[in-house]
């Protein structure tokens, strides 16, 4: 027998295997045993969390044949319970809006739902990523969205809600799918394990969870990777080997060493990392992606849909992100992304890194200095952010602004980036003052 993937093995095909997604499921299992099943659904998420195993659980219970109405509890076995289940009925039809984006494609879909199904109770549309339509495709799917004939239901999918027209939205119901936490995603790893006859530790478990990122078909595709090299037996050595440490809670060990302006222990994080085999290229864009997520949260509240992070991370995103200042995050982001870039170029790349390092660890600092400075613009050289690369010092290559600028403020600045990384971490004091709550 062909290997199939985890993911497609074990989706979920009822409303009680929907993992995770409890809610929805109450929701619409209620509805069909109500008899008021609306007839358009919009179902938003991040991706691999059961929107479309939701979608096509909803088709089964409407047209399951093994009932003569809808059911809550589809047979699995008739013959539209398989097709469904594959994505080939004839009367459920899915399309994918990022590849079906024009309004030629609403239009004949609009033609051919005034049919009436060939053998089900309902005409069933599933539209992925329904963000993708071009807007005169949104115009057209609004027009049959208004007035949908009897045997028709659209059940819309997206990763991306704010992308969706508040016309398409008005006029369909809306399930937030929630993104799985770890917990959760680990618990059905487990027992996929034990069905799969599979034994892993339970640091492999948690690891991958961790790693899935909310998404319970990421869990599973990194567990295939993990399974096509580790047979029946899956230790945390051989994850080791194959992926990558779930550098997650590094970077809020990083954020944390900044916020308490402690260079010394920053510098030994990145150690840490670098230790584990990542490439510095890798461990400069998580931090990147981690200071943008806080800066976010700092900006716009941790309810913002710009984060894209299940509710137990946001409460924890907001409460670093209280560490600094909006401007010191522009800062380090800016400072990290100049690193980026010198990294290709140098072939010096982790002095690089350590000087950066203790400049983020700074990094209160120097944002302070340049309000100091920006108060005195008489002595103020061009704006810091467009600053010519310098060419004859490299290890200012990550780009300090301040260290230039001027007076004795600066020096201490420029001091410390080299001195730190010697034991002189002594010479300087960071201020926590500068930093405000
Ligand atoms: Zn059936």
């Amino acid at each position: 027998m062909s290997y199939q993937v985890l993911a497609r093995k074990y989706r979920s095909a009822t409303f009680d295997e929907l993992v995770g997604q409890e809610a929805v499921a109450a929701t619409l299992k209620n509805a069909i045993l109500s008899n008021r099943v609306h007839h358009g659904y919009l179902f938003t998420g991040t991706r691999g969390v059961g929107k479309t195993s939701a979608a096509r659980i909803l088709a089964k219970a409407l047209n399951c044949l093994g009932f003569d109405q809808p059911t809550v509890t589809p047979c699995r076995a008739c013959e539209p319970c398989r097709r469904i289940a594959e994505g080939e009925d004839i009367d459920v039809v899915e399309i994918d809006a990022a590849s079906n984006t024009g309004v030629d494609d609403i239009r004949i879909l609009r033609g051919n739902a005034a049919f009436r199904p060939a053998r089900c109770r309902f005409k069933v549309y599933i539209i992925d990523e329904v963000h993708m339509l071009s807007t005169n495709a949104f115009n057209a799917l609004l027009k049959t969205l208004e007035e949908p004939p009897e045997h028709v239901k659209f059940i819309l999918a997206t990763t991306e809600i704010q992308k969706v027209p508040a016309t398409i939205q008005s006029r369909c119901q809306r399930f937030d799918f929630r993104a799985l936490p770890p917990a959760r995603i680990g618990e059905q790893l487990d027992r996929i394990l034990q069905s799969e006859q599979i034994r892993a530790e339970s640091e492999v478990v948690k690891r991958i969870a961790r790693l899935a990122n909310g998404s319970m078909r990421d869990a599973l595709s990194l567990l295939d990777k993990v399974l096509s090299f580790g047979g029946n037996e899956l230790t945390a050595g051989l994850l080791d080997e194959l992926l990558p440490p779930a550098l997650d809670e590094w970077s809020y060990d990083l954020v944390d060493t900044l916020a308490a302006g402690d260079a010394a222990a920053t510098l030994l994080k990145l150690d840490e990392a670098v230790g584990t085999g990542q490439t510095l290229d890798r461990i400069v864009d998580l931090l990147i992606e981690h200071l943008r997520k806080l800066m976010v949260v700092r900006v716009c509240g941790q309810d913002t849909e710009l984060l894209d992070a299940p509710e137990h991370l946001r409460a924890r995103f907001a409460q670093q992100a209280a560490a600094f200042d909006p401007p010191v995050y522009v800062f380090m982001v800016t400072l990290l992304e100049e690193l980026r870039r010198a990294l290709r170029s140098s072939g010096a790349g982790r002095s690089l890194a350590d000087a950066a390092m203790v400049r983020l660890a700074m990094a209160p600092q120097f944002t302070d200095i340049r309000k100091l400075l920006a108060a005195a613009p008489a002595d103020r050289p061009a704006a810091v952010a467009d600053r010519p690369a310098p060419s004859s010092d490299r290890s200012a290559a990550s780009a300090q602004p301040p260290t230039r600028l001027a007076g004795p403020a600066a020096s201490t600045a420029s001091g410390a980036g080299v001195a730190a990384a010697s034991a002189e971490k002594k010479n300087w004091t960071p201020r926590p003052s500068s930093r405000s709550a």
